[in-house]
Protein backbone atom coordinates (compact mmCIF):
# COMPACT_ATOMS: atom_id res chain seq x y z
CA UNK A 1 0.00 0.00 0.00
CA UNK A 2 1.13 3.38 -1.12
CA UNK A 3 0.04 7.12 -0.50
CA UNK A 4 -2.25 8.25 -2.32
CA UNK A 5 -1.82 11.02 -4.38
CA UNK A 6 -3.74 13.68 -2.50
CA UNK A 7 -3.93 16.28 -5.78
CA UNK A 8 -6.57 13.52 -7.17
CA UNK A 9 -9.73 14.65 -6.43
CA UNK A 10 -13.30 12.44 -6.00
CA UNK A 11 -12.73 8.42 -5.78
CA UNK A 12 -9.94 7.02 -4.49
CA UNK A 13 -8.89 10.00 -2.87
CA UNK A 14 -7.85 9.88 0.93
CA UNK A 15 -9.46 11.55 3.54
CA UNK A 16 -6.29 12.52 6.35
CA UNK A 17 -7.21 12.62 9.96
CA UNK A 18 -7.24 11.61 13.69
CA UNK A 19 -7.90 9.63 16.12
CA UNK A 20 -6.95 11.27 19.94
CA UNK A 21 -7.41 8.11 22.76
CA UNK A 22 -8.40 10.60 25.36
CA UNK A 23 -8.31 7.76 27.74
CA UNK A 24 -4.31 6.69 26.54
CA UNK A 25 -3.34 10.10 26.85
CA UNK A 26 -0.76 11.08 29.87
CA UNK A 27 -0.53 15.08 29.30
CA UNK A 28 3.44 14.46 28.99
CA UNK A 29 3.32 17.15 26.26
CA UNK A 30 5.39 15.07 24.25
CA UNK A 31 3.63 15.86 21.29
CA UNK A 32 3.12 19.57 21.52
CA UNK A 33 7.04 19.68 21.63
CA UNK A 34 7.77 17.28 18.63
CA UNK A 35 5.01 19.99 16.56
CA UNK A 36 7.25 22.67 18.26
CA UNK A 37 10.56 21.13 17.06
CA UNK A 38 8.97 20.10 13.13
CA UNK A 39 7.37 23.19 12.46
CA UNK A 40 9.86 26.06 14.56
CA UNK A 41 6.68 27.57 15.62
CA UNK A 42 7.89 30.78 17.77
CA UNK A 43 6.90 31.33 20.98
CA UNK A 44 3.26 31.88 21.88
CA UNK A 45 2.11 29.88 18.86
CA UNK A 46 1.27 26.37 19.64
CA UNK A 47 -0.46 24.26 16.86
CA UNK A 48 -0.64 21.27 18.86
CA UNK A 49 -2.08 21.57 22.67
CA UNK A 50 -2.47 19.57 25.18
CA UNK A 51 -5.15 20.74 27.88
CA UNK A 52 -4.61 19.92 31.19
CA UNK A 53 -8.39 20.21 32.32
CA UNK A 54 -8.82 20.11 36.03
CA UNK A 55 -12.29 21.15 37.35
CA UNK A 56 -14.28 20.91 40.72
CA UNK A 57 -12.76 21.77 44.51
CA UNK A 58 -10.55 19.93 46.65
CA UNK A 59 -10.99 16.50 47.26
CA UNK A 60 -13.76 16.57 44.38
CA UNK A 61 -11.40 17.50 41.74
CA UNK A 62 -11.57 16.31 37.97
CA UNK A 63 -9.05 15.83 35.57
CA UNK A 64 -8.45 14.84 31.98
CA UNK A 65 -6.08 15.77 29.23
CA UNK A 66 -7.26 17.29 26.07
CA UNK A 67 -5.48 16.88 23.16
CA UNK A 68 -6.38 19.89 20.26
CA UNK A 69 -5.56 21.44 17.47
CA UNK A 70 -6.95 21.87 13.91
CA UNK A 71 -9.55 19.52 13.23
CA UNK A 72 -9.31 19.64 9.33
CA UNK A 73 -13.07 19.77 9.26
CA UNK A 74 -14.79 18.17 5.99
CA UNK A 75 -16.86 20.89 6.17
CA UNK A 76 -14.55 23.83 7.50
CA UNK A 77 -16.06 27.31 8.66
CA UNK A 78 -12.33 28.97 7.76
CA UNK A 79 -11.79 28.45 4.33
CA UNK A 80 -14.73 29.73 2.82
CA UNK A 81 -14.84 33.43 4.98
CA UNK A 82 -10.89 33.47 3.76
CA UNK A 83 -11.29 36.56 1.44
CA UNK A 84 -7.95 35.87 0.11
CA UNK A 85 -7.86 32.18 -0.84
CA UNK A 86 -4.91 31.44 1.12
CA UNK A 87 -7.04 28.80 3.34
CA UNK A 88 -7.66 26.08 1.40
CA UNK A 89 -8.98 22.48 1.35
CA UNK A 90 -7.13 20.05 -0.41
CA UNK A 91 -8.87 16.63 -2.12
CA UNK A 92 -7.25 14.80 0.73
CA UNK A 93 -9.28 16.79 3.24
CA UNK A 94 -6.25 18.32 4.74
CA UNK A 95 -6.73 22.20 4.84
CA UNK A 96 -3.77 24.42 4.34
CA UNK A 97 -2.50 27.54 4.72
CA UNK A 98 -0.78 30.07 1.65
CA UNK A 99 1.64 32.40 4.17
CA UNK A 100 2.33 34.21 0.91
CA UNK A 101 -1.27 34.74 0.11
CA UNK A 102 -2.44 35.44 3.25
CA UNK A 103 -3.50 39.33 4.56
CA UNK A 104 -3.69 38.51 7.90
CA UNK A 105 -6.83 39.62 8.28
CA UNK A 106 -7.90 37.01 11.30
CA UNK A 107 -11.34 36.26 9.61
CA UNK A 108 -10.35 32.69 10.06
CA UNK A 109 -9.71 32.63 13.14
CA UNK A 110 -12.37 33.73 14.44
CA UNK A 111 -14.64 31.44 12.20
CA UNK A 112 -13.09 28.27 13.50
CA UNK A 113 -15.04 26.85 16.34
CA UNK A 114 -11.52 24.61 17.63
CA UNK A 115 -9.54 27.92 18.54
CA UNK A 116 -6.98 26.35 16.34
CA UNK A 117 -5.47 29.58 14.75
CA UNK A 118 -2.86 32.35 15.75
CA UNK A 119 -1.41 35.15 14.24
CA UNK A 120 2.09 36.27 14.99
CA UNK A 121 2.32 40.07 14.16
CA UNK A 122 6.09 40.33 15.53
CA UNK A 123 8.68 37.90 16.24
CA UNK A 124 9.90 36.96 19.35
CA UNK A 125 12.60 34.94 20.33
CA UNK A 126 12.54 32.64 23.31
CA UNK A 127 15.44 33.93 25.15
CA UNK A 128 15.29 37.85 23.85
CA UNK A 129 17.95 37.20 21.32
CA UNK A 130 17.59 34.68 18.77
CA UNK A 131 19.55 31.13 19.75
CA UNK A 132 21.35 29.72 16.29
CA UNK A 133 18.34 27.38 15.85
CA UNK A 134 16.22 30.45 16.14
CA UNK A 135 18.10 31.94 13.85
CA UNK A 136 18.37 28.98 10.70
CA UNK A 137 14.20 28.10 11.61
CA UNK A 138 13.07 32.42 11.27
CA UNK A 139 10.66 32.27 8.14
CA UNK A 140 9.59 35.86 7.60
CA UNK A 141 6.63 34.86 5.81
CA UNK A 142 5.12 33.35 8.67
CA UNK A 143 4.32 37.09 10.39
CA UNK A 144 1.64 38.60 10.49
CA UNK A 145 -0.41 36.02 8.73
CA UNK A 146 -2.53 32.99 10.05
CA UNK A 147 -1.24 29.80 10.80
CA UNK A 148 -2.11 26.36 12.16
CA UNK A 149 -1.52 22.62 12.10
CA UNK A 150 -1.22 21.27 9.12
CA UNK A 151 -0.97 17.86 9.87
CA UNK A 152 2.66 18.18 8.85
CA UNK A 153 1.05 18.12 5.47
CA UNK A 154 5.29 18.29 3.96
CA UNK A 155 6.04 14.85 5.48
CA UNK A 156 2.40 13.54 4.02
CA UNK A 157 3.28 14.77 0.31
CA UNK A 158 6.93 13.43 0.75
CA UNK A 159 5.67 10.09 0.72
CA UNK A 160 3.41 10.63 -2.14
CA UNK A 161 6.69 10.19 -4.19
CA UNK A 162 8.19 6.87 -2.33
CA UNK A 163 5.59 4.04 -3.02
CA UNK A 164 4.95 1.82 0.20
CA UNK A 165 5.30 4.71 2.80
CA UNK A 166 2.06 5.15 3.99
CA UNK A 167 1.39 8.33 6.31
CA UNK A 168 -0.02 6.96 9.41
CA UNK A 169 1.68 3.93 9.34
CA UNK A 170 5.36 4.65 8.43
CA UNK A 171 7.12 7.71 11.16
CA UNK A 172 8.86 9.31 8.58
CA UNK A 173 5.21 10.56 6.80
CA UNK A 174 3.08 10.83 9.75
CA UNK A 175 2.71 13.86 11.55
CA UNK A 176 5.03 14.96 14.34
CA UNK A 177 2.83 14.85 17.10
CA UNK A 178 1.42 11.04 16.30
CA UNK A 179 4.80 10.19 15.81
CA UNK A 180 6.19 11.22 19.13
CA UNK A 181 3.67 10.13 21.42
CA UNK A 182 4.86 8.05 23.74
CA UNK A 183 1.38 6.49 25.13
CA UNK A 184 0.10 5.56 21.37
CA UNK A 185 -3.01 7.80 22.00
CA UNK A 186 -2.11 10.02 18.81
CA UNK A 187 -3.05 7.83 15.54
CA UNK A 188 -2.84 9.67 11.91
CA UNK A 189 -4.24 7.93 8.93
CA UNK A 190 -6.97 7.81 6.20
CA UNK A 191 -10.52 7.49 7.21
CA UNK A 192 -11.35 7.01 3.11
CA UNK A 193 -9.80 3.85 4.07
CA UNK A 194 -11.98 1.36 6.22
CA UNK A 195 -9.16 -1.16 6.79
CA UNK A 196 -6.83 2.38 7.75
CA UNK A 197 -5.69 1.88 10.94
CA UNK A 198 -7.79 5.01 12.00
CA UNK A 199 -10.70 3.59 10.60
CA UNK A 200 -10.31 0.40 12.53
CA UNK A 201 -10.23 2.00 15.63
CA UNK A 202 -12.86 4.53 15.38
CA UNK A 203 -15.00 1.44 14.21
CA UNK A 204 -13.93 -0.52 16.89
CA UNK A 205 -14.19 1.86 20.07
CA UNK A 206 -16.61 4.80 21.17
CA UNK A 207 -15.98 7.70 20.17
CA UNK A 208 -17.01 11.69 19.89
CA UNK A 209 -16.49 15.01 17.71
CA UNK A 210 -15.90 17.66 18.84
CA UNK A 211 -19.19 19.93 18.63
CA UNK A 212 -20.12 17.87 15.95
CA UNK A 213 -23.54 19.50 16.30
CA UNK A 214 -22.23 22.63 14.21
CA UNK A 215 -21.61 21.02 10.70
CA UNK A 216 -18.37 21.01 10.68
CA UNK A 217 -17.64 16.79 10.58
CA UNK A 218 -14.13 17.50 12.33
CA UNK A 219 -11.37 15.08 10.87
CA UNK A 220 -10.08 14.25 15.07
CA UNK A 221 -12.18 11.48 16.33
CA UNK A 222 -11.48 11.11 19.77
CA UNK A 223 -11.71 7.83 21.37
CA UNK A 224 -13.28 8.29 25.05
CA UNK A 225 -14.80 5.20 27.46
CA UNK A 226 -15.69 6.12 31.03
CA UNK A 227 -17.74 3.34 32.41
CA UNK A 228 -21.39 5.39 34.26
CA UNK A 229 -20.08 3.97 37.35
CA UNK A 230 -17.05 6.67 37.15
CA UNK A 231 -17.75 9.53 39.60
CA UNK A 232 -17.00 13.00 37.75
CA UNK A 233 -18.11 16.18 36.32
CA UNK A 234 -21.20 15.81 33.28
CA UNK A 235 -19.84 17.80 30.10
CA UNK A 236 -22.18 20.42 29.21
CA UNK A 237 -25.08 19.00 30.51
CA UNK A 238 -24.52 21.22 33.57
CA UNK A 239 -25.34 24.21 31.90
CA UNK A 240 -23.75 27.41 32.92
CA UNK A 241 -22.22 26.00 36.01
CA UNK A 242 -19.55 24.14 33.62
CA UNK A 243 -19.28 26.84 31.30
CA UNK A 244 -18.71 30.32 33.82
CA UNK A 245 -15.39 29.90 35.13
CA UNK A 246 -12.81 32.04 32.57
CA UNK A 247 -9.88 30.03 33.98
CA UNK A 248 -10.92 27.17 32.74
CA UNK A 249 -9.43 25.41 29.19
CA UNK A 250 -12.42 23.76 28.70
CA UNK A 251 -13.99 27.65 28.20
CA UNK A 252 -13.63 29.82 25.34
CA UNK A 253 -11.74 33.06 25.86
CA UNK A 254 -12.35 36.30 24.18
CA UNK A 255 -11.16 36.55 20.79
CA UNK A 256 -8.48 39.13 20.38
CA UNK A 257 -8.14 39.07 16.56
CA UNK A 258 -10.36 41.54 15.92
CA UNK A 259 -10.18 44.28 18.28
CA UNK A 260 -11.03 47.79 18.87
CA UNK A 261 -10.19 48.63 15.05
CA UNK A 262 -12.10 45.87 13.43
CA UNK A 263 -15.15 47.08 15.78
CA UNK A 264 -14.61 50.96 13.74
CA UNK A 265 -15.25 49.43 10.50
CA UNK A 266 -18.68 47.89 12.06
CA UNK A 267 -19.63 51.12 13.68
CA UNK A 268 -18.71 53.69 10.88
CA UNK A 269 -19.54 51.72 7.76
CA UNK A 270 -23.01 50.56 9.64
CA UNK A 271 -23.97 53.72 10.13
CA UNK A 272 -22.47 55.39 6.82
CA UNK A 273 -23.93 53.28 4.36
CA UNK A 274 -27.24 53.29 6.60
CA UNK A 275 -26.92 57.19 6.22
CA UNK A 276 -26.43 57.02 2.53
CA UNK A 277 -29.46 54.21 2.30
CA UNK A 278 -31.50 55.94 4.17
CA UNK A 279 -30.74 59.86 2.21
CA UNK A 280 -31.71 58.02 -0.78
CA UNK A 281 -35.01 56.87 0.26
CA UNK A 282 -35.92 60.04 2.00
CA UNK A 283 -34.71 61.81 -1.62
CA UNK A 284 -36.83 59.33 -3.80
CA UNK A 285 -39.82 60.35 -1.41
CA UNK A 286 -39.27 63.81 -1.45
CA UNK A 287 -37.61 64.09 1.69
CA UNK A 288 -33.96 65.22 0.63
CA UNK A 289 -33.20 68.37 -1.88
CA UNK A 290 -31.63 67.12 -5.20
CA UNK A 291 -28.62 69.59 -4.34
CA UNK A 292 -28.27 67.84 -1.34
CA UNK A 293 -28.30 64.36 -2.03
CA UNK A 294 -24.81 64.14 -3.28
CA UNK A 295 -23.60 65.97 0.11
CA UNK A 296 -24.85 62.93 2.02
CA UNK A 297 -23.05 60.49 -0.12
CA UNK A 298 -20.06 62.15 0.78
CA UNK A 299 -20.86 62.13 4.40
CA UNK A 300 -21.34 58.61 3.91
CA UNK A 301 -18.17 58.29 2.58
CA UNK A 302 -16.17 59.72 4.99
CA UNK A 303 -17.29 57.74 7.71
CA UNK A 304 -17.11 54.56 5.37
CA UNK A 305 -13.76 55.47 4.70
CA UNK A 306 -12.55 56.03 8.43
CA UNK A 307 -13.70 52.75 9.39
CA UNK A 308 -12.00 51.09 6.62
CA UNK A 309 -9.15 52.73 7.21
CA UNK A 310 -9.16 51.51 10.96
CA UNK A 311 -9.40 47.71 9.20
CA UNK A 312 -6.52 48.41 6.98
CA UNK A 313 -4.68 49.37 10.12
CA UNK A 314 -5.75 46.04 11.48
CA UNK A 315 -4.63 43.78 8.83
CA UNK A 316 -0.97 41.54 8.83
CA UNK A 317 0.03 42.32 5.97
CA UNK A 318 -1.43 45.63 4.59
CA UNK A 319 0.21 45.59 1.70
CA UNK A 320 -0.95 42.65 0.00
CA UNK A 321 -4.74 44.39 0.67
CA UNK A 322 -5.72 43.70 -2.86
CA UNK A 323 -5.58 40.45 -2.52
CA UNK A 324 -8.93 40.54 -1.03
CA UNK A 325 -10.68 40.67 -3.90
CA UNK A 326 -10.07 36.99 -4.64
CA UNK A 327 -12.84 35.04 -3.43
CA UNK A 328 -16.14 36.44 -4.31
CA UNK A 329 -17.85 33.13 -4.23
CA UNK A 330 -17.68 32.60 -0.75
CA UNK A 331 -16.32 35.30 1.40
CA UNK A 332 -18.12 38.18 2.66
CA UNK A 333 -15.24 40.04 3.32
CA UNK A 334 -14.38 40.11 -0.42
CA UNK A 335 -18.19 41.00 -1.66
CA UNK A 336 -18.06 44.02 1.04
CA UNK A 337 -14.77 44.87 -0.55
CA UNK A 338 -16.33 44.93 -4.16
CA UNK A 339 -19.32 46.76 -2.55
CA UNK A 340 -16.70 49.51 -1.56
CA UNK A 341 -15.63 49.40 -4.84
CA UNK A 342 -18.44 50.39 -6.57
CA UNK A 343 -19.62 52.73 -3.57
CA UNK A 344 -16.38 55.24 -4.41
CA UNK A 345 -16.39 55.54 -7.79
CA UNK A 346 -20.35 56.03 -7.67
CA UNK A 347 -20.39 58.75 -5.11
CA UNK A 348 -17.77 60.45 -7.00
CA UNK A 349 -19.44 60.28 -10.11
CA UNK A 350 -22.67 61.73 -8.48
CA UNK A 351 -20.80 64.47 -6.70
CA UNK A 352 -19.47 65.79 -9.87
CA UNK A 353 -22.66 64.81 -12.10
CA UNK A 354 -25.29 63.98 -9.95
CA UNK A 355 -27.91 61.99 -11.84
CA UNK A 356 -30.29 59.94 -10.41
CA UNK A 357 -28.90 56.56 -12.07
CA UNK A 358 -25.30 57.53 -10.02
CA UNK A 359 -28.02 57.93 -6.97
CA UNK A 360 -29.28 54.55 -6.97
CA UNK A 361 -26.05 52.73 -7.62
CA UNK A 362 -24.95 54.61 -4.63
CA UNK A 363 -27.55 53.36 -2.59
CA UNK A 364 -27.08 49.96 -3.53
CA UNK A 365 -23.74 49.59 -3.25
CA UNK A 366 -24.36 51.02 0.42
CA UNK A 367 -27.02 48.71 0.87
CA UNK A 368 -24.73 45.83 -0.19
CA UNK A 369 -21.68 46.92 2.23
CA UNK A 370 -24.54 47.05 4.90
CA UNK A 371 -25.91 43.80 4.19
CA UNK A 372 -22.22 42.29 3.79
CA UNK A 373 -21.38 43.83 7.35
CA UNK A 374 -23.90 41.82 9.00
CA UNK A 375 -23.10 38.93 7.32
CA UNK A 376 -19.24 39.04 7.57
CA UNK A 377 -19.86 38.96 11.74
CA UNK A 378 -22.75 35.90 11.13
CA UNK A 379 -20.09 33.51 9.36
CA UNK A 380 -17.09 34.21 12.26
CA UNK A 381 -18.88 30.78 13.26
CA UNK A 382 -16.31 30.04 16.13
CA UNK A 383 -17.62 33.27 18.27
CA UNK A 384 -20.73 31.90 19.40
CA UNK A 385 -22.47 35.57 19.78
CA UNK A 386 -21.88 36.31 16.11
CA UNK A 387 -23.34 33.72 14.78
CA UNK A 388 -26.72 33.73 16.21
CA UNK A 389 -29.30 33.65 13.39
CA UNK A 390 -30.67 37.41 14.42
CA UNK A 391 -27.11 38.90 14.47
CA UNK A 392 -27.57 39.61 10.57
CA UNK A 393 -30.59 41.25 10.90
CA UNK A 394 -29.33 43.56 14.08
CA UNK A 395 -27.09 45.08 12.01
CA UNK A 396 -28.46 45.97 9.35
CA UNK A 397 -31.23 47.62 11.12
CA UNK A 398 -28.63 49.35 13.47
CA UNK A 399 -27.09 50.61 10.51
CA UNK A 400 -30.41 52.24 9.10
CA UNK A 401 -31.54 52.95 12.46
CA UNK A 402 -28.26 55.10 12.86
CA UNK A 403 -28.26 56.66 9.30
CA UNK A 404 -31.81 57.65 9.63
CA UNK A 405 -30.41 59.49 12.83
CA UNK A 406 -27.58 61.15 10.97
CA UNK A 407 -30.24 62.39 8.17
CA UNK A 408 -32.37 64.23 10.54
CA UNK A 409 -28.99 65.53 12.14
CA UNK A 410 -28.06 66.68 8.71
CA UNK A 411 -31.63 67.70 7.66
CA UNK A 412 -31.90 69.96 10.95
CA UNK A 413 -28.29 71.43 9.93
CA UNK A 414 -29.88 72.00 6.10
CA UNK A 415 -32.50 73.88 8.05
CA UNK A 416 -30.74 75.96 10.39
CA UNK A 417 -28.31 76.77 7.80
CA UNK A 418 -30.64 77.80 5.35
CA UNK A 419 -31.86 80.20 7.81
CA UNK A 420 -35.97 79.79 7.38
CA UNK A 421 -38.45 78.02 9.96
CA UNK A 422 -41.11 75.97 9.14
CA UNK A 423 -43.51 79.12 9.27
CA UNK A 424 -41.18 81.02 6.89
CA UNK A 425 -40.52 77.94 4.63
CA UNK A 426 -41.75 78.28 0.92
CA UNK A 427 -38.29 77.88 -1.47
CA UNK A 428 -38.97 73.80 -2.15
CA UNK A 429 -35.70 72.60 -1.10
CA UNK A 430 -36.30 73.71 2.68
CA UNK A 431 -40.30 72.19 1.96
CA UNK A 432 -38.25 69.56 0.82
CA UNK A 433 -35.88 69.03 4.40
CA UNK A 434 -39.82 69.59 5.94
CA UNK A 435 -40.84 65.91 4.44
CA UNK A 436 -37.15 64.59 4.92
CA UNK A 437 -37.06 65.46 8.06
CA UNK A 438 -40.85 64.19 9.15
CA UNK A 439 -40.16 60.96 7.19
CA UNK A 440 -36.92 60.48 9.27
CA UNK A 441 -38.83 61.45 12.59
CA UNK A 442 -41.04 58.55 11.46
CA UNK A 443 -39.04 56.29 10.55
CA UNK A 444 -36.45 57.06 13.36
CA UNK A 445 -39.10 55.92 15.91
CA UNK A 446 -40.21 52.20 13.15
CA UNK A 447 -36.41 51.52 13.68
CA UNK A 448 -35.99 52.17 16.77
CA UNK A 449 -39.28 49.98 17.95
CA UNK A 450 -37.28 47.05 15.71
CA UNK A 451 -34.30 47.36 17.28
CA UNK A 452 -35.32 47.14 20.26
CA UNK A 453 -37.49 43.98 19.60
CA UNK A 454 -34.17 42.45 17.93
CA UNK A 455 -31.91 42.78 20.46
CA UNK A 456 -34.49 41.64 22.90
CA UNK A 457 -35.26 38.80 21.36
CA UNK A 458 -31.84 38.34 20.96
CA UNK A 459 -30.86 38.09 24.15
CA UNK A 460 -34.03 36.42 25.08
CA UNK A 461 -32.43 33.08 22.62
CA UNK A 462 -28.58 33.69 24.13
CA UNK A 463 -28.47 30.26 25.99
CA UNK A 464 -30.48 28.47 23.68
CA UNK A 465 -28.26 29.72 20.45
CA UNK A 466 -25.21 28.53 22.71
CA UNK A 467 -24.19 31.93 23.98
CA UNK A 468 -22.47 31.02 27.11
CA UNK A 469 -22.65 33.12 30.32
CA UNK A 470 -19.39 35.15 29.97
CA UNK A 471 -20.75 36.75 26.83
CA UNK A 472 -24.37 36.68 28.19
CA UNK A 473 -22.87 38.75 30.79
CA UNK A 474 -21.67 41.17 28.40
CA UNK A 475 -24.67 41.14 27.13
CA UNK A 476 -26.57 41.89 30.04
CA UNK A 477 -24.18 44.47 31.08
CA UNK A 478 -25.47 47.23 27.94
CA UNK A 479 -28.94 45.80 28.49
CA UNK A 480 -30.06 48.90 30.46
CA UNK A 481 -28.14 51.46 27.94
CA UNK A 482 -29.58 49.89 24.78
CA UNK A 483 -33.22 49.88 26.73
CA UNK A 484 -32.82 53.51 27.63
CA UNK A 485 -29.96 55.54 25.74
CA UNK A 486 -30.40 53.57 22.78
CA UNK A 487 -34.43 53.03 21.98
CA UNK A 488 -36.65 54.02 24.24
CA UNK A 489 -35.28 57.68 24.88
CA UNK A 490 -34.97 58.32 20.78
CA UNK A 491 -38.34 57.18 20.39
CA UNK A 492 -39.64 58.92 22.73
CA UNK A 493 -38.06 62.01 21.73
CA UNK A 494 -38.83 61.26 17.97
CA UNK A 495 -42.56 60.53 18.66
CA UNK A 496 -42.70 64.03 21.01
CA UNK A 497 -41.77 65.86 18.04
CA UNK A 498 -44.24 64.04 16.17
CA UNK A 499 -46.51 65.08 18.36
CA UNK A 500 -45.76 68.20 18.71
CA UNK A 501 -45.90 68.77 15.15
CA UNK A 502 -48.82 67.22 14.74
CA UNK A 503 -50.37 69.32 17.28
CA UNK A 504 -49.09 72.62 15.82
CA UNK A 505 -50.15 71.55 12.19
CA UNK A 506 -54.11 70.72 14.13
CA UNK A 507 -53.98 74.16 15.48
CA UNK A 508 -53.15 75.62 12.30
CA UNK A 509 -56.14 73.75 10.62
CA UNK A 510 -58.58 74.82 13.31
CA UNK A 511 -56.92 78.82 13.25
CA UNK A 512 -56.40 79.20 9.92
CA UNK A 513 -53.66 78.75 7.74
CA UNK A 514 -52.77 82.20 7.77
CA UNK A 515 -53.26 84.94 10.62
CA UNK A 516 -54.26 87.17 8.13
CA UNK A 517 -57.23 85.39 6.76
CA UNK A 518 -60.49 86.58 7.67
CA UNK A 519 -61.74 84.25 10.69
CA UNK A 520 -58.17 83.85 12.19
CA UNK A 521 -58.74 84.30 15.70
CA UNK A 522 -56.48 86.33 17.88
CA UNK A 523 -56.15 83.49 20.70
CA UNK A 524 -55.36 80.62 18.01
CA UNK A 525 -52.72 82.61 16.21
CA UNK A 526 -51.17 83.83 18.86
CA UNK A 527 -50.74 80.44 20.24
CA UNK A 528 -49.53 79.21 16.64
CA UNK A 529 -46.65 81.98 16.61
CA UNK A 530 -45.86 80.86 20.43
CA UNK A 531 -46.08 77.15 19.15
CA UNK A 532 -43.37 78.37 16.57
CA UNK A 533 -40.89 80.12 18.08
CA UNK A 534 -40.56 77.24 20.78
CA UNK A 535 -40.54 74.52 18.05
CA UNK A 536 -37.96 76.50 16.46
CA UNK A 537 -35.39 76.68 19.74
CA UNK A 538 -36.48 73.43 21.21
CA UNK A 539 -36.89 71.09 17.88
CA UNK A 540 -33.30 71.27 16.94
CA UNK A 541 -32.37 70.46 20.17
CA UNK A 542 -34.71 67.35 20.69
CA UNK A 543 -33.66 65.90 16.86
CA UNK A 544 -30.49 66.48 18.41
CA UNK A 545 -30.50 64.42 21.57
CA UNK A 546 -32.59 61.65 19.84
CA UNK A 547 -29.75 61.05 17.44
CA UNK A 548 -27.40 61.47 19.39
CA UNK A 549 -28.94 58.41 21.52
CA UNK A 550 -29.90 56.48 18.86
CA UNK A 551 -25.90 56.53 16.95
CA UNK A 552 -25.13 56.12 20.71
CA UNK A 553 -26.90 52.56 21.56
CA UNK A 554 -25.97 51.39 17.83
CA UNK A 555 -22.08 52.13 18.39
CA UNK A 556 -22.40 50.00 22.38
CA UNK A 557 -23.79 47.20 20.33
CA UNK A 558 -21.42 46.78 17.80
CA UNK A 559 -18.41 47.50 20.52
CA UNK A 560 -20.15 45.21 22.70
CA UNK A 561 -20.55 42.41 20.21
CA UNK A 562 -17.03 42.65 18.34
CA UNK A 563 -14.84 43.11 21.30
CA UNK A 564 -16.35 42.12 24.81
CA UNK A 565 -19.47 39.20 23.93
CA UNK A 566 -17.08 37.64 21.87
CA UNK A 567 -16.01 34.21 23.29
CA UNK A 568 -14.91 32.14 21.19
CA UNK A 569 -16.29 28.75 21.34
CA UNK A 570 -15.30 26.09 23.97
CA UNK A 571 -13.97 22.92 24.15
CA UNK A 572 -16.62 20.20 24.79
CA UNK A 573 -16.03 17.12 26.39
CA UNK A 574 -19.18 14.49 27.44
CA UNK A 575 -17.79 14.17 30.93
CA UNK A 576 -14.54 14.86 32.87
CA UNK A 577 -13.90 11.70 35.37
CA UNK A 578 -13.12 12.35 39.11
CA UNK A 579 -9.51 11.50 39.72
CA UNK A 580 -5.85 12.83 40.07
CA UNK A 581 -5.71 14.76 42.69
CA UNK A 582 -8.94 14.50 44.72
CA UNK A 583 -10.81 11.47 47.12
CA UNK A 584 -9.65 8.77 44.44
CA UNK A 585 -5.74 9.87 45.06
CA UNK A 586 -3.41 8.53 46.92
CA UNK A 587 -4.18 8.88 50.77
CA UNK A 588 -2.05 11.38 52.63
CA UNK A 589 1.28 10.65 53.93
CA UNK A 590 1.25 10.95 57.55
CA UNK A 591 4.36 11.86 58.94
CA UNK A 592 6.44 13.58 56.69
CA UNK A 593 6.82 17.12 57.40
FE1 LIG B 1 -9.00 23.65 11.39
FE2 LIG B 1 -10.60 25.37 12.60
FE3 LIG B 1 -10.49 25.33 9.96
FE4 LIG B 1 -11.65 23.28 11.28
S1 LIG B 1 -12.35 25.41 11.20
S2 LIG B 1 -10.21 23.15 9.57
S3 LIG B 1 -10.36 23.22 13.11
S4 LIG B 1 -8.82 25.88 11.38
FE1 LIG C 1 -7.15 33.81 7.47
FE2 LIG C 1 -7.45 36.27 6.42
FE3 LIG C 1 -5.21 34.88 6.01
FE4 LIG C 1 -7.45 34.08 4.85
S1 LIG C 1 -6.38 36.01 4.49
S2 LIG C 1 -5.96 32.77 5.88
S3 LIG C 1 -8.95 34.61 6.43
S4 LIG C 1 -5.98 35.62 8.00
Amino acid sequence: MSAPDPSTPGRGAPRYGMVVDLNRCVGCQTCTIACKHHNDTPPGVQWRRVLDVEQGEYPNVERLFLVTGCQHCAEPPCVPVCPTGATRQRADGLVTMDYDTCIGCGYCAVACPYQARTIAHDHEWYYGVPSPQEEQAFDESRIGVASKCTFCVDKIDEAAGFPGVVPGLDLEATPACAASCIAEALHFGDFADPESNVSRLAQENAHFQMHAELGTDPQIRYLYEVPETTPGREGEASGDEGVSDPNDPLVGERQTFWDIRAAMNFIMGGMSSGLAVAAFLAWALGGVPDAALPWFFAAAAVGMGVGLLFVFDEIGRPARFLYVLRRPQSSWMTRETYAVAVFYPAVAADFLWPSPVLHVLVAVAAAAFLFCQGRILHAGKGIPAWRHRLVPRMLVVSGLYEGVALLVLGLVAYLAGSGLTPAEGSMPASESAFVGTALAVFAGIGLAAANAALFRAYRRGAAEAGIGPLSRRDLDAIAGWMRWMGHLVPLALFASIAVAAALVLLSAGVFGMDCGLEGATSAGCEALEFATVIGTVAAPLVFLAGAACAVAGGVLLKYTLVTRACHQQGFALPRVPQRGSGTRAAPARFGLG
